[in-house]
């Protein structure tokens, strides 16, 4: 049999796609035979969430973190960043702009920065929900219960926590505990759901020591739990980092792990398009490090193959730089209003219009013929 003469297992949606042919998919490398997945995404996408692109306005907050995720350019152990948090008039400006520029939500994230006070933020919360019609998203990393539930009740929205990896001897490698503390992303993202936050969650695709079966049952874990964003973005190597040294290691000894999959945008958007499939009624986004590491076409690859949001970059030039969670994380240099205007123009060339209103998640998803 000829590589060719292999077939690749049937597509479907929901629980039709199995975990076997989750894994035979994202083996697959060859463009021309993955043509069938791309479409049977596009195509959920469509019925599911329909044509319309959400954009979310981009607020990065602070880049003080107390942990040293081993991934992450804001590591605290980083001490060659110069550190912001930004003022609350700086983050109410930000709102102003996504109403500004027609988005329907601002997210609001940083190192998981305890200089954020649970009340300083709840009162920045509840000025903007005052002030504006927006949708509050928050994504500051692992807080303690107490402090979500503060800012639920100060009117946020929704909560993004990405688990990262679902193999736990990777996930312990990159992401540190604090001390006396174990991270258990599951359990608080457990816990937003309680407190009626729409939560999200994520992983990074292309991590080293990752490999197709551990991303087979990543996409598993987002079919078990009921969430309503996922974001899906490869892993992008930062030099001042542990990981991305031994990232450098083994690209330049070329001795990868057995099975590893790599951090491109082809096994990113096979991950966002099997997950499309298995969640159909989620909001995907196109992210940021998918347009970095194909700024060609990976934004738009992504939005071809099952994404239906984007996060548009409101942080004020002064402090986006500081943001550097991967190296020349997108349009350091480019203005808010550049960078909304390429995504509007982005949008219209595919067919696909702004999303109006805050965007949530519509369970079900209406599935249209
Ligand atoms: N501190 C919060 C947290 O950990 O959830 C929010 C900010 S954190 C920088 C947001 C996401 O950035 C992480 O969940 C991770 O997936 C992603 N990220 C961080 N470093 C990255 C890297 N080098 N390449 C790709 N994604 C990265």
């Amino acid at each position: 049999m000829t590589l060719d003469d292999r077939r690749l297992p049937p597509l479907g949606v929901g629980d039709a796609l199995t975990r076997e042919a989750v894994l035979a998919w994202l083996r697959e490398d060859d463009e021309a035979r993955l043509e069938p997945l791309w479409r049977a995404a596009d195509e959920a996408r469509r019925r599911y969430v329909g044509d319309a692109v959400h954009l979310r306005g981009l607020a990065e907050i602070s880049n003080y973190c107390v942990r040293g995720c081993t991934y992450c350019g804001i590591r605290g152990p980083n001490r060659a960043l110069e550190r912001y948090r930004m003022p609350a008039e700086a983050i109410v400006a930000c709102a102003h702009k996504a109403l500004e520029f027609g988005y329907g939500t601002l997210v609001m994230q940083s190192g998981e920065d305890y200089g954020i006070e649970t009340g300083w933020l709840a009162d920045v919360v509840a000025r903007i929900k005052a002030e504006t019609a927006l949708a509050v998203t928050l994504s500051l990393g692992e807080r303690p219960d107490e402090d979500l539930a503060a800012w639920r009740a100060a009117g946020a929205d929704r909560y993004l926590l990405r688990f990262e990896t679902s193999d736990e001897r990777l996930y312990r490698r990159i992401h540190p505990d604090l001390p006396g503390r174990v991270s258990d992303r599951l359990a608080i993202i457990a816990t937003l759901q309680e407190l009626g936050y729409e939560a999200g969650t994520g992983i990074m695709v292309g991590i080293p020591g990752q490999t197709h079966a551990s991303v087979a049952d990543d996409i598993e874990l987002f079919r078990d739990m009921d969430m309503d964003m996922i974001g899906i973005g490869p892993y992008l190597p930062h030099p001042a980092t542990p990981l991305g040294r031994e990232f450098e290691e083994h690209r330049a000894r070329g001795d990868w792990p057995a099975d590893q999959v790599p951090n491109r945008e082809l096994a990113t958007c096979k991950v966002v398009a099997l997950t499309r499939l298995v969640r159909p009624d989620a909001n995907l986004p196109a992210t940021t490090a998918l347009s970095l590491i194909d700024r060609e076409s990976g934004r738009t690859h992504g939005l071809q193959r099952g994404a239906n949001v984007v996060m548009p970059n409101l942080t004020p030039l002064e402090y986006r730089a500081k943001y550097e969670i991967y190296p020349e994380k997108a349009a350091v240099h480019e203005t808010a209003e550049a960078i909304n205007a390429g995504i509007v123009e982005l949008l219209a060339s595919l067919g696909r219009t702004v999303g109006a209103g805050a965007g949530g998640r519509r369970r079900g998803g209406d599935p249209s013929p």
